[in-house]
């Protein structure tokens, strides 16, 4: 078996209300989706069921205070902030959306498969260590990543997002951390939520240097997402040489996306997987794990997931032609010269 989908039918449980767009057809859509092109438990993918986070490891990454914050407002019905209401069972469901991606990064370590997907609601990266907002609770690639470490005794990470929105959570929880380089291509910060993400954010302490934010201007696409890989991301593997990558997968990049203006084709999710998956071969015997973020218009969700995963089972896509050089690649070049020279 070469992949992993962790999934569990109570993700579709988590419904943060009528008129959301982190709605539980969005993940319904993938799995229809997969199912639809034979990419769903076949000799080569298996689907794996999760197990909740424990709360000591939540806490790994989260303030014990917010963790009990979050489990007394669920109780309430109280919301986390405007965007992120919460129902008598989003604690319970956001320790098992944790517990998916513990259980993708531990099944990938265990060498039984080379990648996993871990296909969970909610999403995480915009939850900091001691707050949450924009639909997430806790951050599940960051429990990942602390899980690993303690059980694997891993030490270099390349966290790769490419939602749309700059993972600001995640950033925030590794900002002064040597370990993990995280990587975040995604619509420019004064055009779209959260507002962070300029090039000049590179970490401080240890971690300076190991925080790379490319910010896009609204209208881009393949040609820039991708000048943005081979000029950046590529070249920055070769210097880090990471043990283990992780990708904050979101899908709102995706042209048809409501809530943002970039414009990635379809095809794109497929080269940007493989890219990193290459990446992942050569640098660490191919071990990735993929986490669902966002993405909200539910046609894109769907055919993204099934690229995604045509890749993790090592399917090669054309990468795009570059034709105008981007000038945010140059920013972000500069921002992190003191550290790298790309
Ligand atoms: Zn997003």
């Amino acid at each position: 078996m070469r992949t992993a989908l962790v999934y569990s039918e109570k993700y579709l449980e988590h419904n943060p209300g009528l008129g959301h767009p982190e709605r539980p057809e969005r993940l319904k859509a993938i799995v229809n989706g997969l199912k639809r092109f034979n990419l769903w438990q076949t000799p080569e993918i298996g689907v794996i069921e999760p197990r909740p986070a424990k709360p000591e490891d939540i806490k790994l990454v989260h303030d014990p205070e917010y963790v009990s914050l979050v489990e007394k407002m669920s109780a309430m019905e109280r919301p986390i902030d405007g965007d992120t209401p919460t129902k008598k069972n989003t604690f319970e469901l956001a320790l098992l959306a944790a517990g998916g991606a513990i259980d993708a990064g531990t099944i990938v370590m265990s060498g039984r498969v080379k990648n996993a997907f871990a296909l969970v609601r909610p999403p995480g990266h915009h939850a900091g260590r001691s707050r949450g907002g924009g639909f997430c609770y806790f951050n599940n690639v960051a429990i990942m990543i602390e899980r690993l470490k303690r059980d694997f005794k891993l030490k270099r990470f390349f966290v790769l997002d490419f939602d749309a929105h700059h993972g600001n959570g995640t950033q925030e929880i590794f900002y002064d951390d040597p370990s993990v380089l995280y990587m975040s291509l995604h619509q420019h910060p004064l055009t779209l939520y959260p507002g962070t993400g300029f090039p000049d954010e590179i970490g401080e302490g240890k971690g300076r240097g190991l925080k790379v934010n490319v910010p896009m201007p609204p209208g881009s696409g393949d040609a820039e997402y991708w000048g943005a890989m081979r000029e950046i991301f590529i070249p920055l593997c070769e210097k880090f040489k990471p043990e283990f990558f992780a990708v904050s997968a979101g899908f709102d990049a995706h042209f048809d996306d409501p809530l943002t203006g970039l414009h990635l084709s379809t095809q794109a999710y497929g080269w940007l997987s493989s890219t990193v998956i290459d990446q992942a071969e050569k640098w660490c015997k191919g071990r990735v794990v993929f986490l669902l973020e966002g993405g909200y218009d539910l046609e894109a969700l769907a055919s993204g997931a099934v690229y995604v995963v045509r890749a993790m089972q090592g399917e090669k896509f054309a990468t795009p032609e570059v034709r105008n050089h981007l000038k945010v690649i140059d920013e972000v070049k500069m921002a992190l010269s003191e550290k790298w020279s790309l």
